[in-house]
């Protein structure tokens, strides 16, 4: 090393999914980039030196299903409120704006924070406009299909290409009334044209899970993919149904999307039994499951840990993944000249209170707790 580094993270163990690597390391960042990961206690001069030793350091975390368009959609919440708690440094809004708002996203929340915010553009011009506090689905946006417009969605994507990642499209009985297969049909239309993969919500039939995955091109995203009953992954005997497996050997994504109605620990139970990991966890954090369930990523993250799954596949469904999944592969890594965003996190044992959708309680013996969270090399205050 040459020159001294803005900032250090000192005596942590290190953990980067994207290369395997799990040691005590050092990590320096300079210029808003990770400069060096150095052998721990390598002579290195510093301007700003912060000992993690205890904590676990790891790339920033990047939430794929968030709804962050505060106060112009009723289910946003206020990125900035969460994103220290859980060192979320990325969170990937879905599909809270449509053509007809996205501009909003980008200009008043994304351009006013330091925090990384990208979105899939909702294939309703109008986005999730019909969430309230008392009555979650007012208004289902993909019902009608006068709102669903491909010129509309694709002239959006082009004027908002770096900020957007994908297509939201919201079906299901509560999303998108009987509308069945429709609003995906005319999804994948955009999504041809553009490139860019889907994330497709279900909940309640109509339409069958099966159908749509089978409808998932490779890379496209099935968004709540451990929801309970109906929709669930399995069959009512508790094995993983054969579109679920088949959709994974075709490269479909699964996504957590825990939020208030879409993680059952029950199937969750029964999918990391049969060796079915989400390839994504992710909160699904609205106003409806910020105060509980889902919290945030991190909170999602423990629940993960407590059920058994391993801590290397927990934080690399929390950032190599999902920065795969919307194609932005120099995220979630701490590779040299990577953006500089990364979380220290610490693991506290005890016991502690978890609940999922159903209201089903788990004792979990573990918490993730953030420590710190760096971004663009900057200490998060
Ligand atoms: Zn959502």
């Amino acid at each position: 090393m040459t020159g001294k580094v803005d900032l250090l993270l000192k005596g942590g163990r290190v953990m980067d999914p994207s290369v395997g690597l799990d040691a005590h390391k050092d990590v320096a960042f300079t210029d808003g980039k990770i400069s060096a990961i150095l052998d721990s206690n390598s002579p290195v001069e510093a301007k700003e030196v912060q000992d993690v030793s205890g904590c676990i350091v790891c790339p920033g975390l990047i939430d794929l299903h968030t709804h962050v368009y505060w106060g112009a959609t009723g289910l946003g919440v206020n990125a900035e409120d969460i994103a220290g708690r859980s060192a979320t440094t990325t969170f990937i809004d879905a599909g809270s704006a449509g053509a007809g708002n996205f501009g909003g996203l980008k200009h008043f929340i994304a351009d006013n924070t330091d925090l990384r915010i990208l979105g899939f553009i909702n294939i309703s011009f109008a986005g999730i406009c019909g969430f309230s506090k008392k009555k979650a689905n007012l208004f289902p946006e993909c019902e009608d299909i006068r709102l669903l417009d491909t010129d509309e969605c694709l002239e959006a994507i082009e004027k908002y290409r770096e900020s957007i990642v994908g297509i939201k499209v919201r079906i299901g009985r509560y999303a998108s009334g009987s509308a069945g297969m429709t609003p995906l049909q005319i999804a994948r239309e955009v999504g041809e044209e553009t490139g860019l993969p889907l994330m497709t919500h279900v909940d309640f039939p109509p339409p069958d899970r099966d159908d749509v995955l089978n409808y998932l091109r490779p890379g496209d995203v099935l968004t709540h993919c451990f929801r309970p009953f109906p929709n669930a992954p399995l069959y009512g005997n508790g094995s993983i149904r054969e579109a679920v497996t088949q959709a994974r050997e075709r490269g479909i994504i699964f996504d957590l999307g825990h939020g208030g109605g879409s993680l059952s620990f029950q199937v969750s139970r029964k999918m990391l039994e049969q060796d079915f990991l989400p390839d994504t966890i992710s909160s699904d954090v609205h106003l409806m499951s910020v105060d509980g369930p889902a919290f945030d990523i991190l909170v999602t993250m423990s629940k993960f840990l407590c059920l058994g799954m391993p801590l290397m596949d927990v934080i690399r469904a929390s950032t190599t993944r999902p920065a795969e999944a919307i194609q932005r592969p120099d995220l979630g890594n701490l590779q040299v000249g990577s953006p500089g965003d990364a979380a220290v996190l610490r693991i506290e044992e005890g016991r502690f209170e978890y609940y999922d959708v159903k209201k089903e309680l788990l004792l979990g013996d573990k918490r993730m707790i953030a420590e710190k969270m760096v971004v663009k090399g900057k200490i998060w205050r």
